[in-house]
């Protein structure tokens, strides 16, 4: 056994709730079963937090906005606390990145090497962003003065998914604490452990009691907190249709403020003229594939030009045969498993359509073995996909590519491309400068690469269009638009 299998196995798996700057015991009786996916164990039975759970931590978090104990802080004190933060999350690094593979499954490869760093590196860059945001002054005229500042909203209810649930916290949690809010967190059922640690350690970095809660529970935790008079924001990432349920709360209750963030069905459009097709396929295989394919803003849709089909297709299909579904918890393991069984249900549910659909199944579509008891999938590649087919509009969320090839047409790629209510993410692959901007303009999308995929760090936004989401940004300086509110003083003279 490697000594992952070992510390997995006597591990502390934090599972109570955090609020008002402790860890709590919960205020009702009702629990659930966290369930690993890389075995289906139990991993660790959480309270599922109720009503009264929702208004302790509610009001624990209003009375630190309140009182001013970390809104009224000097900026460059919580710059101090924040990155002590930082530093206490790169010294848990592999505490960390253990829960976040216990929980989802995710190869302790990646936990290790992208989510853990990647929570780390998240809140340093809000922890410097804290005094480096100035106000402004309104061109008004010589007989007034008018600034223009930007207050906190006050409690936030960040609502996460199991995807990314370290680095989604931390996408919410940096900007969010950096502009002097509270917040509290509602993490994903399958997905609860690192982000009650990472409430741990924001609390021994300093955070004031109150201002850093988070509760463990089902979609009922989620929509109290949504529905709750006193939240004065929810800024949320999952799915379409419970972003729906988010936003019906909040205009039936208080008309808190929303920021969605839906997920996609992002388009790869290759051209043949890419510049180094292998390097694209192997760029693209890697872009659906990487995280099992649950990935928001995954290329889950190459759109490629006839010409170069069946290349580009062969050199997918190659890298992915490389990618041999394995034991999380083995440092060599590149594809781990899926969530929970009912996501991988769900994904073999659309399989199952594809074969309906007629889409032929050119790689994978099997299920793997490597742990017993686990969800584990095979890398699956559909090519012959129509536009008009269910497979190629709706969000699958696993390791599936769809194929659709097209004429080589501008038109008809941007048409395939624009052809679903979704609009996270896109790329396009020409050597040809005036036809990759061409079309890298007409994407509708929140970013688009060109030749190129998945590059970026938290300096530039993320978020998306139509059904995608909308009301603000993740990342960058553009996120503190999402936690603040503009306020307008003014003197006369
Ligand atoms: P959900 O959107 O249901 O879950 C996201 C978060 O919302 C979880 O914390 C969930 O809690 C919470 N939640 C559930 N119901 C409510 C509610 N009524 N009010 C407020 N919060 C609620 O996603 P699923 O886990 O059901 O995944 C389904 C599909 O969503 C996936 O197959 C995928 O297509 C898409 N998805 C997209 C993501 C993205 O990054 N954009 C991320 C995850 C999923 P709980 O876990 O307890 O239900």
């Amino acid at each position: 056994m490697s000594s992952w299998h070992d510390r997995a196995a006597t591990c502390r798996r934090p599972s109570a709730p955090f609020v008002g700057g402790a860890t709590v015991a919960p205020l009702t009786d009702a629990t659930f079963d966290s369930i690993g996916p890389r075995d289906g164990e139990v991993v660790a039975t959480l309270p599922a937090c109720g009503q009264q759970d929702v208004d302790r931590a509610v009001a624990a978090a209003r009375a630190a906005f309140t009182d001013g104990r970390w809104r009224e802080m000097a900026p460059s004190a919580r710059k101090v606390v924040l990155h002590r933060f930082a530093d206490l999350v790169e010294a848990s690094a592999d505490e960390l990145a253990l829960l976040e593979t216990l929980d989802t499954g995710k190869p302790i490869g990646d936990t290790t090497s992208v989510d853990a760093p990647g929570a780390a590196t998240t809140l340093r860059w809000y922890a410097e962003a804290c005094d480096k945001v100035y106000g402004e002054v309104a061109p008004t005229g010589p007989d007034a003065l008018a600034t223009i500042t930007r207050e906190p909203m006050g409690v936030v209810a960040a609502i996460v998914p199991w995807n990314y649930p370290m680095i989604i916290a931390a996408w919410k949690l940096g900007p969010a604490l950096a502009t002097g809010n509270s917040v509290v967190i509602k993490p994903a059922e399958q997905s609860p452990m690192a982000t009650i640690r990472l409430a741990e350690l924001g609390h021994e970095a300093g955070l004031p009691p109150g201002v850093f809660n988070v509760l463990p529970g089902e979609g009922a935790t989620g929509a109290a907190l949504a529905e709750h008079p006193d939240v004065d924001k929810v800024t949320f990432t999952g799915s379409t249709a419970t972003g729906r349920k988010v936003l019906a709360a909040a205009a039936g209750s208080n008309l808190k403020s929303v920021s969605l963030e839906l997920g996609g069905k992002s388009p790869q459009v290759v051209f043949a003229d890419a510049p180094d097709l292998d390097e694209a396929a192997e760029t693209i295989a890697w872009g659906i594939f990487y995280n099992q394919g649950q990935t928001c803003h995954a290329g889950s849709r190459l759109i490629v030009e006839d010409a170069v089909a069946d290349r580009v297709i062969a050199k997918v299909v190659e890298v992915a045969r490389g990618l041999v579904p394995g034991d999380p918890l083995d440092e060599a393991t590149q594809l781990g498993a899926l969530v929970s069984r009912e996501q991988y249900d769900r994904v073999v549910g659309y399989l199952d359509l594809a074969n309906d659909e007629g889409a032929q199944l050119t790689l994978g579509g099997g299920s793997a073995d490597p742990v017993a008891g686990g969800c584990y999938l095979e890398p699956t590649v559909l090519d012959r996909v129509g536009d008009d087919m269910r497979i190629a509009r709706e969000e699958i969320f696993g390791p599936v590519l769809v194929v659709q090839r097209f004429d080589g047409s501008e038109a008809e790629a941007l048409r395939l491309a624009n052809g679903t209510v979704y609009g996270l993410a896109g790329a396009v692959w020409s050597a040809d400068h005036g036809r990759a901007e061409r079309v890298a303009a007409g994407i509708r999308a929140g970013a688009v690469y060109v030749n190129c995929f998945d590059v970026g760090d938290v300096t530039a936004p993320h978020g998306g269009f139509g059904a995608s989401g909308f009301g603000g940004r993740d990342k960058s300086l553009h996120a503190l638009e999402q936690y603040t509110e503009l306020k307008t003083t003014w003197r006369q003279h």
